[in-house]
């Protein structure tokens, strides 16, 4: 029934960026090549070099632990700022047909997480530009 309505297709339990693998939530976050790719591009902007989880607790904690302590929580922001990007895409594309590419995402997290500490955390006064430039030294 619901596949006459267009709500369940056989296609929904394969990945919706179109690579073929089952669909999964440490698929579609962390070991899709989409998703790669922007955590990839992330590693590189932050200057680390790692290798990360592909489940969401064990990538989570291991993100939060590449930085020194009292830069977690704002450190967090990316990780979940990326969840929420990756996430988006996903709906975009399942739900509209739209396609999203990494370097795209990679600045939506970029922008989002610099939105999301500007608004939220007292203190906070860089520009974006000084964000995107060099995320570590607005720490201070
Ligand atoms: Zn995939």
């Amino acid at each position: 029934m619901f596949i006459l309505y267009g709500v369940l297709i056989k296609s929904q339990k394969m990945c919706s960026f179109g690579c073929g693998k089952e669909e999964n939530a440490s698929h579609i976050f962390y070991e899709c090549k989409l998703a790669a790719e922007v955590w990839q591009q992330i590693l590189i902007w932050l200057n680390i070099s790692s290798v990360l989880h592909n489940t969401a607790l064990s990538n989570f904690i291991q993100f939060k632990g590449l930085v020194a302590n009292g830069r977690v929580r704002r450190f967090s922001v990316i990780w979940y700022a990326c969840i929420w990007i990756l996430w988006k895409g996903r709906n975009e594309k399942t739900f509209k047909d739209k396609n999203g590419s990494s370097e795209t995402w990679f600045e939506g997290v970029k922008l989002l997480s610099w939105k999301w500490l500007t608004s939220k955390l007292q203190g906070f006064k860089y520009t974006f530009n000084q964000w995107s430039l060099n995320p570590l030294a607005v720490w201070v």
